[in-house]
Order: C-alpha cells, then sequence, then structure tokens
C-alpha cells in the first residue's frame, strides 16, 4: 500500500507554476494542508508532503518548511522517497557529470556532484573534492536527508570515497527547529589537495567560504589562461587564487592577487607556491581601495566581487556598486587590454549586468568590445523550468 503524506492543497490558479514543472510552491499559494489521517494540521519542519490542486489532482511531492518557499518539490512522480529513491537521484546526477567527463579526469577531480534544483534536488549541493565529498544543505528536509545520502554515495564512489563533511551550519534557515553542526558524517578528512585543469589547489573545506572553493569559475580560469602571456594581471577578489593560478602557470608578467580577507590571501600564498610560483604578489586589500592607490599598471583585470545583492531590495545599490567597480576597472586597463568580470547576485540578471558594464564603459570613456559572455559551467546545470539557477554570469570584454 502506498504511504500515506501530508497533503498540501494549493489554491485555485495556484497550481500553474507547478504545472510547468517550476518546483517551488510559496506558502501565499496554499490554500490548507492536512495530515495523514485526514485533518488539518500544520506538518514538521522537514516532513515530506505531496502537493495538490483544489481540484484534488496531484502535483508532486517535495519537503515542507516554514517560510516564503514552503514546500521544495523534488518528484512531479508520485513516488515512496526511501534509500533507493536518493540513490536513483544521487547516481542520475553522477551519470550526468561522467558524461561531462568529469568523473575520471587525472587533469580535473574536483566538481559539482549535486547543484540542488538544477539536479532535481532543492536544498542540497554535493560538491567532490579529490575523494572528499562536502554536502550543503539549505533545506531541512535535505538535512533529514543526510544518513541516506552519505550511504547513497558510498554506494555509488565505492573505494574512490574517504570522507563525507557536512557543512551546513550557515545554510540552513537560522531560524529552524533544526540545527545543523559542521562534522563529518563518513571517513575523516582525506587529501586536501585537487587539481583543476592541472593547477593544483589546497583546499580548506571545513575553515574555507561555502564549501571550500568556487567551482563555478573553473571554465572561465581556463578562458583566461588564453589571455595572460606575458602580460600584466590583477586578480581582484580572489579568494584562494583561482585565476592568480592560472594567469601565473600561463607565463602571465606580474600577478598580483587582492582579497580583503587575510585567510584567504594566506591561501592564495599557498596555492601559488603549491603550483611552484615564486613571483606573485598579493595583497589582503579592499578591491576598491587597492584599484584606487595601484594605477594603469595591467593589460589583463579580474574582478569577482561576492554577490552585493542577495535580496531583491538591494538590487539598487548592487547596481551602484558593480557599476563603480567597473567603471574604475575599465578606466585602469592598459590599451589592448582585457577585463573579466563576473556578477553572482541572483537578482541581477544578465540584462541588467551588462547594462551595467555599459554604464561603467561609458564612465571611463573607453571603447569596449564583448570578447565573451560567460557564465557558470556544466556542472552547475540550469533547470529550465527554475530560470533562478542561473546565477554566476560575466564578460570578458576588450578595451581599446
Ligand atoms: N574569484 C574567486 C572567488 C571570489 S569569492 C575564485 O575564483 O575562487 C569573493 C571574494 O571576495 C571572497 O574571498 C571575499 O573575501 C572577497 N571580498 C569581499 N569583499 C571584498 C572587498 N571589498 N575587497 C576585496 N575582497 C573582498
Amino acid at each position: 500500500m502506498q504511504k500515506e503524506y501530508p497533503k498540501v492543497i494549493v489554491g485555485s490558479g495556484k497550481d500553474e507554476s507547478l504545472r510547468r514543472f517550476h518546483p517551488w510552491v510559496f506558502s501565499g499559494a496554499i490554500k490548507k494542508i492536512k495530515n495523514a489521517a485526514g485533518k488539518e494540521d500544520e506538518p514538521e519542519e522537514g516532513d515530506i508532503v505531496e502537493v495538490f490542486s483544489n481540484k484534488d489532482e496531484y502535483l508532486g511531492t517535495g519537503h515542507y518548511q516554514k517560510g516564503s518557499i514552503a514546500v521544495r518539490i523534488f518528484s512531479f512522480e508520485k513516488s515512496e522517497p526511501g534509500k533507493d529513491f536518493w540513490r536513483g537521484k544521487l547516481q542520475k546526477a553522477y551519470e550526468y557529470r561522467r558524461q561531462l567527463g568529469l568523473t575520471d579526469n587525472t587533469g580535473t577531480n574536483v566538481y559539482r556532484l549535486v547543484f540542488a534544483e538544477g539536479d532535481g534536488l532543492p536544498g542540497l549541493i554535493i560538491d567532490w573534492y579529490n575523494g572528499t565529498a562536502v554536502i550543503q544543505t539549505h533545506s531541512i528536509g535535505m538535512h533529514l536527508m543526510k544518513a541516506e545520502i552519505t550511504l547513497a554515495l558510498q554506494e555509488i564512489y565505492g573505494d574512490r570515497l574517504k570522507a563525507v563533511y557536512d557543512k551546513s551550519e550557515e545554510t540552513l534557515p537560522k531560524l529552524a527547529s533544526v540545527k545543523a553542526v559542521n562534522g563529518y558524517l563518513f571517513g575523516s578528512a582525506g587529501s586536501s589537495e585537487v587539481t583543476e585543469n592541472g593547477c593544483r589547489f589546497h583546499i580548506d573545506w571545513e575553515g574555507g567560504q561555502k564549501t571550500g572553493f568556487f567551482i563555478d569559475q573553473r571554465e572561465n580560469r581556463k578562458l583566461l589562461a588564453d589571455f595572460c602571456k606575458g602580460r600584466n594581471v590583477l586578480n581582484t577578489f580572489c579568494y584562494t587564487g583561482g585565476f592568480s593560478v592560472y594567469a601565473a602557470k600561463a607565463g602571465a608578467a606580474l600577478v598580483h592577487s587582492v582579497d580583503s580577507s587575510k585567510k584567504a590571501i594566506e591561501l592564495t600564498d599557498r596555492n601559488m607556491a603549491l603550483n611552484g610560483i615564486a613571483a606573485h604578489e598579493s595583497f589582503a586589500e579592499d578591491a576598491f581601495d587597492f584599484l584606487d592607490r595601484n594605477r594603469n599598471q595591467y593589460d589583463v583585470i579580474v574582478l569577482d566581487p561576492p554577490a552585493f545583492a542577495k535580496h531583491r531590495d538591494a538590487k539598487h545599490h548592487a547596481v551602484m556598486g558593480y557599476k563603480r567597480l567597473n567603471a574604475e576597472a575599465i578606466k585602469q586597463i592598459r590599451p589592448g587590454g582585457m577585463l573579466f568580470t563576473f556578477s553572482c547576485s541572483q537578482v541581477v540578471d544578465k540584462r541588467l549586468f551588462e547594462s551595467t558594464i555599459m554604464a561603467a564603459a561609458i564612465i571611463a570613456k573607453r571603447n569596449v568590445r564583448v570578447m565573451y559572455h560567460l557564465s557558470q559551467p556544466p556542472d552547475h546545470p540550469v533547470n529550465i523550468f527554475h530560470p533562478e539557477g542561473e546565477y554566476l554570469k560575466g564578460l570578458a570584454v576588450h578595451v581599446e
């Protein structure tokens, strides 16, 4: 017999986005909720619920949570999410990365295995670091699945899996009834060194930002390397020095790395040394201040700031920030140089970002040509029914 789940019934007309397979049910769309016994009742946070239209048609199965997104759908087909269900989902995510050539690649052993909605697993991020899987859950429902997820990882990777680290303390909603504690769910700290396109990086998943590394810039770093030979390169917001290592290895004449975090700069220095790069300077300093005092030395500048806007209300402020930063960088680039500029603010979309760079070029009074439109790599896939998953955007521009 099929297991009974609490039933979330959406109001009339509120089923449309679900019929287009958008995986979120907003709290305002809900008409009523009944428990498995058919009584009106609110589920526990993290409970698995089934969503129905107000004509009693099944729409999807997901995790319930208090807050504006009340249900995150992980299946649009009736299912009983047990061990095999989660294993199947992770296996699909793995197979996709295998198709991308990421799972058996000696040059690159760091990739994103699960990208939330992009892999039909809202609330779940899993990054693979050469034998260690680092999990970040953004929903209580996914957090409660961590034992099943760990088991599935063990089955899929076998001996290749050395450790599973849960790093959800900062990503679970602050007011949630369930609290996460960072720690190993399986094994213990394995090798902390990974290789990305032949560049070596030490990863501090326990103490670093996010899961330890910005895997989403892999292809953009590779592209940058094509334009660095013999040139002066400035990498601002460098974090662990991803772009800097690629630039130096590609034969840049000079590489300067800037980040306001001292810890990030220490990690950058460590990674440069790991790659045998001696000639490099790093600065623990605000990027705006650095650009102000170091003028006109660079042929190539990278701007990869943190999300200036995390919420819609901060959008205007964020755009002003991007404009000022990019105008300053464009002004300073030597004639014939290039700017690699990014935004990971989800609320600033591609069009708005590109018009902001145009505004920056007007302020800088320089001729700017767009060379490449940049984005996130395919191991951060965008579910076509959930365009919100597209967050990283960038431009590589040539400055006359
Ligand atoms: N480009 C990096 C990722 C950048 S993450 C990579 O490829 O790995 C954003 C970084 O910006 C963080 O390391 C953060 O410490 C830094 N940061 C935030 N505000 C800053 C500021 N005002 N000036 C310089 N760095 C800043």
